[in-house]
């Protein structure tokens, strides 16, 4: 991963990216383009260089006393207000930086989001209803570390980007770890999980396990610039499909998701993050068997069919299906796919400069397996 400081050349670029960014509100956000310059402001949130050997901290005893009675995890602080990843001593170096990948994918989907957000777009509409824009948003915003009342304009979206507070990330990731190579709740040992988000402590800190499944999908810039390996290029240095933006195909599918996509999807879940949203006690269901404690979830079959709501097809059939029904708690707000596939399809759309249609089919859908993931390391 190509992590730039903020040198003197993208603060150039950056400026030269105002130039063509307007208004952040519907009918102007197409104007917002991907560069390079725009691009590593986005994603710079961590120091690449880990310190395997100043890591251990009074966390990583309070982890080994409470889920890890043989273990003696590492820590690593990228950010003042950054996730901690806990890894163990033998875990590769690969997939930490791989990790820190995924991380800096995460919070660069958000900002790409919350940025270019518009609510009369197909894309929008497809995952959600547009009564609730707003509070769509605001859950981009909060992820992104953007006042929720903040007006974006050309005047203030560089700013917004590059400067702090706003540039940082929200205080509230302080309280999240990352897990490597731990599997605390034992759900990895399911092919079916790339990650599993825990936080029942008092604390509410969350744990996102990422299981060594997540490890199949690939970073953001390894499908926009796939490089020279077998996985993602034939013998005569073409992208294979599913790498590279004109092989992305014409509709929301699989070939999108990232590692940074699934971290986006544990995040979701931690509601203590979103607390503050207006119409969160309104809006999102309280589960009465932990508490009344609010958290998006996973749709899972409670209305009728899609049985499960993961993927772009499924959430698409949630909003079909049950957006404009009036349930109490609108499952398109209480399932976190909605949000990851909006966000994805965005973020590629916004990255390839063309809008990709709905999905068609759950199959149609699912297109890296078939095509081949990518290899856990290096
Ligand atoms: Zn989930």
């Amino acid at each position: 991963m190509n992590i730039s400081p903020r040198d003197k050349n993208s603060a150039v670029t950056i400026l030269a990216a105002k130039k063509i960014l307007t208004n952040f509100d519907c009918g102007q956000t197409k104007d917002f383009r991907w560069r390079h310059g725009a691009y590593n402001q986005l994603v710079s949130i961590c120091d690449p260089q880990p310190n395997k050997s100043t890591m251990l901290s009074p966390f990583s005893l309070l982890l080994t006393l409470s889920f890890l009675f043989f273990l003696n995890p590492s820590l690593l602080f990228c950010h003042a207000q950054a996730p901690k990843i806990s890894f163990l001593g033998n875990t590769p170096d690969a997939q930490i930086q791989r990790t820190m990948t995924a991380l800096q994918d995460t919070f660069h989907i958000v900002r790409v989001a919350a940025l270019t957000f518009c609510s009369a777009e197909p894309v929008f509409l497809r995952y959600f209803q547009p009564n609730e824009a707003t509070f769509v948003r605001n859950i981009f915003r909060q992820l992104a570390n953007i006042p929720l009342d903040q007006v974006i304009t050309s005047e203030n979206v560089v700013d917004l980007i590059t400067s702090p507070p706003y540039a940082g990330l929200n205080q509230k990731l302080e309280y999240s770890w990352i897990l490597l190579d731990q599997d605390p709740y034992q759900k990895c040992v399911d092919p079916g999980y790339n990650a599993y988000m825990h936080y029942d402590n008092p604390q509410l800190d969350a744990l996102i396990i990422l299981c060594d499944h997540g490890f199949r999908w690939p970073s953001i810039e390894e499908i926009a610039n796939p490089p020279q390996t077998a996985w993602a290029r034939d013998s005569q240095g073409h992208p294979l499909p599913g790498y590279s933006c004109d092989n992305l195909g014409t509709f929301d599918s699989d070939w999108m998701k990232t590692m940074g996509a699934v971290i986006l999807h544990e995040y979701l879940h931690w509601g203590f993050y979103f607390t503050n949203v207006p119409g969160w006690h309104l809006k999102i269901a309280p589960d009465p068997a932990q508490g009344g404690k609010r958290d998006i979830e996973d749709y899972a079959g409670q209305l009728g069919p899609p049985a499960v709501g993961s993927g772009p097809y499924n959430a698409k059939l949630i909003n079909d299906n049950y957006g404009n029904t009036g349930q109490p708690f609108a499952p398109t707000l209480n399932n976190v796919e909605n949000y990851v596939w909006f966000a994805v399809s965005k973020y590629w759309s916004w990255r390839c400069g063309r809008d990709f249609a709905a999905a068609p089919s759950g199959d149609a859908a699912s297109k890296r397996e078939a095509s081949g993931f990518r290899p856990f390391w290096p």
